[in-house]
């Protein structure tokens, strides 16, 4: 045991009342402590004078004194204002508008802060709006001797008992000092140190919060942020031996059923890229193992026949097939789809949901268990521990980008280990297709079926709704149908938005005699079902709906989307909705809805939505406006969370710690090396108490 496991109550110079306040941030070792790294760095060349300061600086740090502070304004409408000099006279301000009076408390005449955000300038003075700040105790002193000076994550918790910037900074100092030697050697074989270029571990880990140089801050940053995109592909990698260990079933050649399927049940031929998945999902059932599939197909590419067609492949060898969707809509229309296509093959497909009656789920269970029926389809409902098929060989589970990442490891750890093929419309940049998808195999469906009209995409303001609705009628009078969709249920005076209740009265009104159906998240499953099955069935012409409608619904003659609020929407969610339209042989059109009041962002995102149809590119486009937060965020995903590194943006950096962890694997894949003891214990106290049990290896 190394110094570094000491619990941090047992550090001379911290005690309870600190180590209290630690733990609740996450801290509890000495090596959580060497690990809790900086969040921001101060030197000359990152702090900015005012007098530097530009209109078009963007995000800047400024260090100054606390000169004037004022709360301005009444109760509600208070806001805070602080007015600063940096040390050659130059002043600015920095303001809040929200929590102002907590904020007013924060400062005192005479501090010293440093401030961190976006400058924006009001007439000739510069000024932070909601900056983020650190206060700088004795550091403002160090600034000027040419110093780089890391800052803490703080909090109010932290303050309270005097763990500033300042006081972590000396306590770490100390514990490299009087016990730096005592750190673990690095684990990584000098081999994986020189290909990739890293610094030594325990370099790195001192140089993080006290780097003598840009230049060695920069390699400390390079190779921490490697060790921790390694752990993350070391996980995946072993998630996926795991896997890889246990035999798979090993099925057939496709056979009668799925050649009848795709001659004389399909009216079309398949795409290049259906039939490119069909080939990659024949290959891996043979294989031995299980397969372990993804299909990264557009909205639209035809996914669902892939997916009936390796079921067709395992009840062609005398297996039965499932079929897994999120919502319980979802699950309604791929069963009426699957009976459409399966019965006329003697087959028999059932439905399994939450809220059946007893006697029917009683009935349907049995013909699982006793092999009778062939296929089911079905929301989580599936499952569940009681739901047993005599012999399941093929599981889908569609739009699974609505599963993390630890369900789906929880999926494929039921019991007898059928083929797996996943599906998702969620196009995402490679980068963070190779973590959270880091344990499958993927195939790619960049091609649409042939004879799709591109959808014609509008931005329309308020003012030209006249409009809108008179093209709505003039497509409804040709034959079309139309969804008309709203961000929120209910209506709320707040927010000022229309919501789908009063506006399927408005339109029930305005577009009379035509029919207008509801669907909303707050309706009982058989309400939704029956008004979907209505305008699938023509009753109905337009569908007013929230967002329950944005996952795979397919009415192929719906050629007209009108999307309500359309700034209010997120871009890849905005390309979901639009895909319900442009699946049949109509030109088909989306007609994005909105106002003036709207964020610079919100028009990029209506813009790239006008400007193509592609998934892949807006996944592109919608990384580049967000810039590097937590888009797809592991937080969604259920992965550990990432203190240094960034999926968006560490591009290369996740490929080449994908490289080494499977590498890794492949050469010791239960990590027994006397060589990777290191490996293997960084690996389990990185994920210890995080759930990941099943994953520990050793
Ligand atoms: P998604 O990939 O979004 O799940 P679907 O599987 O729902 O797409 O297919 C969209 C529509 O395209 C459906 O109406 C389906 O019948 C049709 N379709 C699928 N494959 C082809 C094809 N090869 N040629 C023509 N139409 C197809
Ligand atoms: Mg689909």
């Amino acid at each position: 045991m190394s110094f570094f496991d000491t619990s941090l109550a047992d550090v001379p110079g911290i005690g309870p009342r600190r180590a209290d306040v630690l733990a609740k941030a996450g801290l509890n070792t000495a090596m959580d402590l060497v690990r809790h790294y900086p969040r921001r760095y101060l030197d000359r060349s990152t702090v900015s004078r005012v007098a530097d300061l530009r209109e078009d600086t963007g995000e800047a740090t400024v260090v100054g004194t606390v000169k004037t502070s004022n709360l301005v304004g009444g109760k509600g409408r208070a806001r805070f204002e602080l007015m600063i000099e940096d040390g050659d006279g130059g002043r600015m301000k920095a303001v809040w508008f929200q929590g102002a009076q907590w904020i007013g408390r924060q400062f005192k005449k005479g501090d010293r802060i440093a401030f961190h955000g976006k400058v924006q300038k009001f007439g000739s003075s510069f000024s932070f709006t909601h900056p983020d700040f650190d206060k700088l105790g004795g550091e403002g002193a160090a600034l000027d001797t040419g110093r780089i000076i890391p800052l803490y994550p703080g909090g109010a918790a932290l303050d309270k008992v005097g763990l500033t910037s300042r006081a972590m900074r000396r306590l770490i100092y100390r514990l490299f000092k009087e016990h730096g030697l005592e750190l673990p050697p690095d684990p990584f074989s000098q081999k994986v140190v020189d290909h990739y270029g890293l610094v030594d571990g325990r370099v790195a880990l001192r140089a993080i919060h006290f780097p003598k140089s840009s230049e060695e801050l920069e390699a400390a940053t390079n190779r921490l942020k490697f060790e921790e995109l390694f752990y993350l592909q070391l996980l995946l990698a072993l998630t996926r031996q795991v896997r890889d260990d246990q035999p798979g079933v090993v099925l057939g050649k496709p056979g009668a059923l799925t050649k009848r399927f795709l001659t004389e049940v399909l009216p079309f031929d398949l795409t290049g890229a259906q039939k490119q998945t069909l080939r990659d999902i024949v290959v891996d059932t043979q294989s031995g193992r299980q397969m372990n599939r993804l299909v990264q197909g557009d909205v639209g590419s035809g996914k669902t026949v892939v997916a009936v067609a390796a079921i067709l492949q395992a009840v062609d060898n005398g297996f039965q097939g499932s079929f897994m969707a999120p919502t319980e809509i979802l699950a309604e229309q791929h069963y009426a789809n699957l009976t459409k296509y399966l019965e006329p093959l003697g087959l028999k497909v059932h439905l399994l949901v939450g809220g059946q009656r007893k006697k029917l789920r009683e009935e349907i269970l049995g013909e699982l268990a006793d092999g009778t029926a062939h296929v089911c389809v079905g929301t989580h409902a599936l499952i569940e521990d009681n739901v047993e098929f005599q012999r399941l060989g093929m599981t889908v589970v569609d739009e699974q980008h609505r599963f993390g990442v630890m369900q789906r490891a929880r999926m494929f750890d039921k019991g007898e280990r059928p083929h797996m093929l996943l599906m998702t419309a969620t196009p995402i940049p490679r980068s963070l297709a190779m973590t959270l998808y880091g344990d499958l195999d993927v195939s790619l469906m960049r091609e649409m079926p042939k004879g799709r009209k591109p959808i014609e995409t509008a931005v329309r303001m308020e003012k030209r709704r006249g409009e809108v609705y008179a093209f709505v009628k003039e497509q409804l009078r040709e034959g079309g149908q139309a969804y008309v969709v709203y961000p929120l249920v209910e209506e709320s005076e707040k927010l000022d938005l229309k919501d789908a209740e009063s506006g399927f009265e408005e339109l029930t009104e305005l577009f009379r005699p035509y029919r207008v159906e509801l669907v909303h998240g707050r309706m009982l499953a058989y309400e939704k079902e029956e008004a979907m099955q209505r305008f699938k069935d023509k009753e109905a012409d337009i569908l007013v709906a929230t967002t329950v409608i944005e996952v795979g619904v397919d009415v192929p003659n719906a050629s007209i989307m009108v999307i309500e609020h359309a700034e209010r929407f997120g871009l890849s969610q905005l390309h979901q909705l639009r895909g319900r339209v442009g699946r049949g042989d109509r030109q088909s059109y989306c007609i994005l809805m909105t106002d003036y009041k709207r964020s610079a962002e919100a028009v990029e995102r209506l813009e790239a939505m006008a400007r193509t149809n592609d998934g892949f590119e807006i996944s592109e486009i919608d990384l580049k406006i967000r810039g590097a937060g937590d888009i797809f965020g592991t937080r969604q995903s259920g992965l550990p969370a990432l203190k240094i590194a960034n999926l968006t943006t560490d591009v290369e950096l996740v490929g080449q710690a994908r490289e080494a962890a499977f590498a890794l694997v492949k050469s010791d894949p239960k990590l027994e090396h006397a060589d990777h003891a290191g490996i293997r214990s960084a690996y389990n106290a990185s994920y210890k108490g995080k759930g990941l049990g099943l994953l520990r290896v050793g």
